[in-house]
């Protein structure tokens, strides 16, 4: 199963110089991505992949526009979302993949974790404002999913920064006077959301470099437990160093390990493809969940 994902820059298992596979993690403009979900399938057709997730924060706005583009282009297209959820006061980001569009509740927590986001953008912009000229708000389509990103894009424009990474560097950054949480999900709660509405939960990033702490293995097990069906070993932001206890554990507790970029068009360094999850992982997730398209 491990073998089975190929991670083309920064990999942590054997590179499999192969065509293909699924980026099953990016971002459009939905959320805090740069590309279009149009533009998002273009790209993955033209670089070859036999199809991916487009999984914006907290919303499923740009689902229509990706699953069109890539019927047309012949592209499997998996509906995802990237929940952002706490747990014992770490940060955390959870895949939801092929949720039920009617599900009542998970479509509910969402919209409010969406005006929670604006609120949230909002304010840290009134707090920015007192030191930093950034013009006027443009209006926010319905259904994006805003955020720092945002805020960054506006200091970067107004010519405070250079690009979103030095914005995030500063005044963005958490314990910063002009940085305000996001109220995000238990991640336990939301596991059990996702699989009420049909879906299968992949643990995003659990050991990314930016996070206060790694994910313990303890932790694991008790998301395992609630549902949790796979964990993002192969992520461009995983620390190295942190992943064979969670790597171990993913393989005694059956985990899918899936592989996936976190695409953000010109918004991160990501690129598109560069961790992909292969075949018989992602036909595992499609055949588990009631959306699969
Ligand atoms: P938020 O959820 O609004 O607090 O914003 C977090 C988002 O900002 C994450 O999803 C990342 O994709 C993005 N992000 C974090 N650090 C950076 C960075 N250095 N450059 C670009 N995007 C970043
Ligand atoms: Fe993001
Ligand atoms: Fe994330
Ligand atoms: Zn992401």
């Amino acid at each position: 199963m491990l073998q089975e994902g190929l991670c083309l820059s920064r990999g942590y298992y054997e590179k499999m110089d192969s065509p293909g596979g699924f980026d099953l993690h990016t971002h459009s403009t939905c959320s805090d991505g740069t590309a279009t979900p149009r533009e998002i399938a273009f790209l993955a057709h033209k670089i070859g992949l036999a199809g991916f997730s487009l999984s914006d924060h907290d919303t499923v706005a740009g689902w229509g526009e990706a699953r069109a583009a890539c019927k047309q282009l012949g592209l499997e297209f998996l509906p995802g979302i990237e929940i952002t959820t706490v747990h014992a006061g770490v940060s955390q980001h959870l895949l939801a993949y092929g949720t039920r569009e009617a599900d009542a509740r998970l479509y509910e927590e969402l919209r409010r974790l969406v005006s929670r986001r604006a609120a949230r953008t909002q304010k840290m912009r009134v707090l920015l404002q007192r030191d930093f000229n950034l013009g006027r708000l443009d209006d926010t389509p319905v259904g994006q999913s805003t955020g720092r990103p945002h805020l960054a894009d506006a200091l970067v424009r107004a010519g405070y920064f250079r690009d979103r990474t030095a914005a995030f560097a500063g005044p963005l950054k958490p314990g910063s006077p002009y940085y305000i949480p996001v109220q995000a999900l238990e991640t336990v709660h939301a596991i059990e959301l996702v699989r009420e509405a049909g879906g299968v939960s992949v643990l995003a990033h659990p050991v990314a470099y930016r996070m206060k702490r790694p994910t313990t293995v303890t932790e694991l097990r008790q998301f395992a437990r609630h549902g949790l069906v796979g964990v993002e070993l192969e992520h461009p932001e995983n620390r190295e160093a942190w992943l064979p206890p969670l790597s171990e554990e993913a393989k005694r507790l059956g985990l899918i390990v899936t592989g996936a970029s976190d695409f953000h068009g010109a918004g991160k360094e990501n690129v598109l493809g560069e961790c992909k999850t292969g075949f018989y992982s992602f036909n595992r997730i499609r055949e588990m969940v009631e959306n699969p398209s």
